[in-house]
């Protein structure tokens, strides 16, 4: 894989773990962390220099193997980092960082709870790349009482001093940084088994029992899934947040669902599409993550499609029909706007609901239009190989071409060249 070049075109190192403290301040609606991360020369690369987004955090300390650096001048809202030559030789260095700030994007407060959504970088530093996986420990002070759900699987709580606690998580599966989702809050709890994976049901406003009856299709999600991808739910377990509001949101082991989105299936059963399309995000788009943002399609084009899938298999041919004529309509809108761009296309949209039109709809679209050329059983397999083969990994839309045409036993260029490049 080449390496990852800075703006100016340079190789640039890889986090290959954080280690982050981080303290939310409730009333302040701020954030004061410290971080250690474990920097990793790319094989083959020279170290090149570190540039990442600051997104007005501000550093009060910054150590390169326990050497001070200068901290950013004012007004520069970046950490850039050139390698001194005396490590240039070396495969792994420790950067270490103070920071506190108040983030414009990327957590949400309430009175008595707070949440992350996809903007890492805004309340933590780093590399913002999505290609780019990392290891990732969270610790974080909270005052007594909150529950909190994060990344990967929990560690025991240290009670502290003055009502706080510090509450631990880890997760060693090197993930996306937009992955690194954490919750905090008097969160209403409730535990499931589901096979050898538990689901974890949290609820600001709804009891243990609520949270049981309105995720209760979560089991059968989950088994689909694993069975589609061919692999097993990648954490051990997987915890979905209801929250107030319209949010829908995947992190790592996490996916934050709001009422608005989630109270339609107390009407109709088959209104189930958030719980479907933020669950398959844990195999697509979490544990194969686009290389960059030009391949996000692979993420959402799946996810909306297998969305659709599950409706098909659990509430017929005519809800699996009704998502892709919901589809079809959108990607129409992008159409008439002008903007019927190729999904790899990595230029810019005019509006949030026009890049959607084409990364999510016309996306599943295509992955609908893949299905019908390959027929089922071959499909389904390179769906599968694709899956199995990048699990853990990032992947551009090649990756999925390469897998379908193992399976179809020729060249899918043509079909590629239409939707894809
Ligand atoms: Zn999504």
């Amino acid at each position: 894989m080449a390496a990852l070049a800075a703006a100016d075109g340079r190789a640039q190192p890889q986090a290959a773990a954080y280690e982050l403290r981080l303290r939310p301040d409730f009333e302040t609606q701020g954030v004061s962390g410290s971080e250690r991360i474990v920097l990793r020369r790319r094989e083959g690369e020279d170290w090149g220099r570190l540039r990442w987004p600051l997104n007005g955090l501000r550093l009060t300390a910054l150590r390169l193997e326990g050497q001070d650096l200068p901290l950013p001048a004012a007004g520069e809202d970046a950490l850039l980092i050139e390698i001194p030559p005396a490590w240039r030789e070396r495969r792994e260095l420790i950067l270490a960082l103070r920071y506190e700030g108040r983030p414009r994007r990327g957590l949400t407060f309430g009175a008595q709870h707070v949440y992350s959504g996809f903007d890492s970088c805004h309340w933590m530093v780093c590399d913002p790349v999505p290609g780019t996986k990392a290891r990732f420990t969270l610790e974080l002070l909270l005052p007594q009482g909150l529950r909190s759900a994060a990344a990967g699987e929990p560690l025991a709580a240290v009670a502290l001093a003055g009502g706080l606690s510090l509450q631990r998580w880890r997760q060693q599966r090197p993930e996306a940084s937009y992955l690194f989702g954490f919750a905090a809050g008097r969160f209403h709890e409730a535990l499931e088994p589901a096979g050898d994976k538990w689901l974890h049901y949290l609820g600001l406003q709804d009891e243990p029992a609520a949270l049981r009856r309105k995720f209760r299709d979560s089991p059968r999600v989950l088994a689909f899934f694993a069975d589609k991808a061919g692999l097993p739910l990648p954490d051990a377990r997987y915890t979905q947040l209801l929250l107030p509001g319209s949010v829908a949101q995947e992190a790592s082991s996490l996916a934050l669902i709001g009422k608005q989105l989630l109270d339609p299936i107390e009407q109709d059963e088959s209104e189930d599409w958030v719980i479907v399309h933020e669950l398959a995000h844990q195999w697509w788009g979490n544990l194969l993550t686009c290389k960059d943002w030009s391949h996000f399609w692979l993420n959402e084009g799946l996810t909306v499609f297998m969305t659709a899938a599950w409706k098909q298999q659990r509430w017929g041919e005519a809800a699996y029909q009704r998502e892709l004529a919901l589809a079809r309509r959108r990607w129409q809108t992008a159409i008439d706007a002008g903007y019927d761009k190729p999904l790899s296309w990595a230029g810019d949209y005019p509006s949030l609901a026009i890049r959607r039109a084409i990364q999510y709809s016309k996306g599943a679209l295509f992955i609908d239009a893949l299905r019908r050329e390959l027929g089922e059983p071959r499909f389904w397999a390179g769906l599968r190989r694709y899956t199995r083969s990048h699990a853990g990994g990032s992947v551009e839309s090649r990756d999925l071409q390469r897998a379908m045409e193992r399976e179809a036993g020729r060249s899918l260029a043509e079909l590629f060249g239409r939707w894809v490049y």
